[in-house]
């Protein structure tokens, strides 16, 4: 066994602390990974305190992992020794079902397995994620990180990119239409990212008026104050594309009304209470809801290799391992510009 250090939550209410722990030794389709950066995602605050029930303890979080590779097994044909690496939201699926064959292991019809907060597949191992030393994965499941990318503002995109990039594609997102993105925090600063890059007109929608600057400095063409009634009324019917990324209960009524004819409301955000929404607003310009839960292998390699093309990093405050718990504090506050990422040498 391979031994790694971690920060872990041990249950739902006490704040995360340093923990030890083993990764399993290299199976022959596995890449070991030393664990040089990882991001801190909204999800990690959810499921360390279990706000979506079920969390599974002791749990190391994170799942916007960038590191190098520090050994390969027998089997390893796409990694080498030295080189830098990504590892996301998940680290094993099925890999043969009608999902996973289109390349979607996201949506495998056995469930995914999380990189953290899921049973491995053998259905008793707890699968701990980024907040570590060390990880080990499975080949299939590595990313290919370009040196052009800065590799501590590349680990967002892990997630938070992703998250947003593939909801954006699937919505055919193109120049000259209108696009909202709903809350500017990590995954939210990405979706402006791509949004502009696609060459849409983009707005954010925002609780936090102190934001506006920095959305137009992000490429925003636009800045939406949701508290503001009037000039949200001013915007009914408005967008094609709204990418809701907010991570608190809210009425998604008031975003399905802001949208044109056959609009779409992407949802990525994960609020844990159940959301109210009205049919006239869905039905009375043929509006739609979709979800979608981070992306595939194939398409997560794409995006980083368009981030590489493109020059798009996240925006990020590196901080030591040990302000997690400050840091979540913050997050929950909508106090961070615009993700916070671990530096792994602090741990
Ligand atoms: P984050 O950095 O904390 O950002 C969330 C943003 O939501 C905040 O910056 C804030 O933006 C807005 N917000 C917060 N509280 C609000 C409230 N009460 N009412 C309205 N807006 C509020 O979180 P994140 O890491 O981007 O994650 C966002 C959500 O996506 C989380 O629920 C997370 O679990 C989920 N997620 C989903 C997937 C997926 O695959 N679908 C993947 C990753 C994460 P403003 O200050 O601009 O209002
Ligand atoms: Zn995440």
């Amino acid at each position: 066994m391979i031994p790694a250090k971690a920060y872990a939550a041990l249950d739902a209410k006490s704040p995360l602390q340093p923990f030890s722990f083993e990764r399993r030794d290299l199976r022959a389709d596995d890449v070991q990974i030393r664990i040089h950066y990882c991001g801190v995602c909204h999800s990690d605050i959810h499921q360390a305190r279990n706000e979506w029930g079920g969390s599974m303890y002791p749990m190391v979080p994170g799942h916007e992992i960038i590191g190098e590779v520090v050994g390969v097994g027998s089997a390893v044909t796409q990694f080498k020794v030295g080189e830098k690496v990504g590892v996301g939201v998940m680290v094993d699926s099925c890999c043969n079902c009608k999902s996973c064959n289109k390349d979607m292991e996201q949506y495998c019809e056995e469930g995914m397995t999380g990189t953290y907060n899921a049973l491995e597949r053998d259905g008793v191992t707890i699968a701990q994620g980024g907040y570590s030393s060390q990880i080990v994965v499975k080949e299939r499941f590595v990313l290919h990180l370009s040196d052009k990318l800065d590799p501590a503002a590349a680990a967002p995109l892990l997630c938070a990119g992703i998250t947003t990039y593939s909801p954006l594609r699937f919505a055919g997102v193109k120049a000259g239409q209108k696009v909202a993105v709903v809350g500017l925090g990590g995954l939210g600063h990405m979706g402006v990212k791509f949004a502009v890059s696609f060459g849409a007109d983009v707005t954010v929608i925002s609780t936090s008026p102190k934001k506006e600057a920095d959305a137009k400095r992000l490429g925003a063409h636009h800045f939406l104050l949701s508290t503001d009634k009037d000039a949200m009324k001013k915007h009914a019917g408005h967008f094609d594309v709204i990418l809701d990324t907010v991570s608190a209960n809210h009425d998604y009524t008031d975003m399905l009304d802001l949208l044109d004819l056959e609009g779409k409301l992407l949802i990525v955000g994960l609020p844990s209470e159940e959301p109210s929404l009205s049919p006239f607003s869905l039905i009375t310009k043929r509006r739609s809801i979709i979800g979608s839960m981070i992306g595939g292998i194939k398409e997560t390699q794409e995006m980083l290799d368009y981030c590489a093309e493109k020059n798009i990093v996240s925006e990020i405050e590196l901080i030591p391992v040990n302000y997690i718990n400050d840091a979540y504090e913050r997050m929950i506050r909508s106090d961070v510009k615009y993700r916070f990422v671990l530096d792994m040498s602090t741990l």
